[in-house]
């Protein structure tokens, strides 16, 4: 099992850490393990309606973000970087950002979108697990981010970045006894959701399939990086 004190969790979008990651990220936060999570955008275009105002679904979805943090027990005020939904690419201001807020949390252990996943289509996602892994690089050396330093942010090197949404697990999490909080921090995205009772059968059934490869009842998958690596 991951030794793990501090966790801190990327995602593009509120709810890609919830949908990807809940189940790991309850079953911390109950052994109270301190769990922060992260957004690079708001996920304010994030409507199949075209009148939708996406400045008014950034504070309905900030304000889901939050609950659905709680329903993990993970500690809030969630953070967002600021990221325009739809528009995210990988610049040097948002990986200084990452690094700036795993020097902040000091996390042992990093989780984010994994960026080398054959066939991810959206960009979004691409560019934020590339952000994560690029910050925490940038988190770890004391001469990478000099504006960092001169903050009086030291260096910090999480120990384990976990990937999620791979296509190369080599880490399964049993989520069995947090299925349930998972389920709950999902609903919390309710400007998302169309029918509750699909999503739960969905999520159900894929974390099922998960586990059934090592006989757990439910589990969540990741690959992971070891940060000591070049
Ligand atoms: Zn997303």
């Amino acid at each position: 099992m991951l030794a793990v004190r501090r966790a801190l969790a990327f995602g593009a979008h509120p709810d890609d850490v919830e949908l990807q990651a809940g189940g790991t990220l309850a079953a911390w936060a109950e052994r109270g393990i301190h769990v922060e999570l992260a957004c690079f955008t708001a996920g304010e275009k994030g409507s199949a309606d075209p009148a939708t105002d996406p400045g008014e679904l950034a504070l309905v979805r900030r304000a889901e973000a939050e609950a659905a943090a709680r329903a993990l027990g993970a500690a809030v005020p969630v953070h967002f970087l600021g990221a325009v939904d739809g528009e995210l690419e990988v610049t040097m201001a948002l990986r200084l950002a990452v690094a700036r807020l795993v020097r902040v949390v000091r996390p042992d252990v990093v989780l984010g979108h994994d960026p080398w996943r054959r066939s991810l289509l959206h960009p979004d996602h691409r560019a934020a697990g590339l952000l994560t892994v690029d910050g925490v690089v940038a988190a770890r050396d004391p001469l990478y981010a000099p504006a960092l330093a001169a903050e009086g942010l030291a260096a910090h090197r999480p120990h384990t970045v976990l990937l999620f949404g791979t296509d190369a697990p080599d880490e399964l999490v049993e989520v069995t006894a947090t299925i349930g909080a998972k389920l709950a921090s999902l609903r919390a995205h309710a400007s998302q959701i169309s029918d509750h009772a699909d999503l739960e059968r969905r999520v159900r059934t894929w974390n099922a399939a998960i586990g059934a490869e090592a006989g757990l009842q439910y589990a969540e998958a990741f690959h992971t990086l070891d940060t000591r690596g070049r």
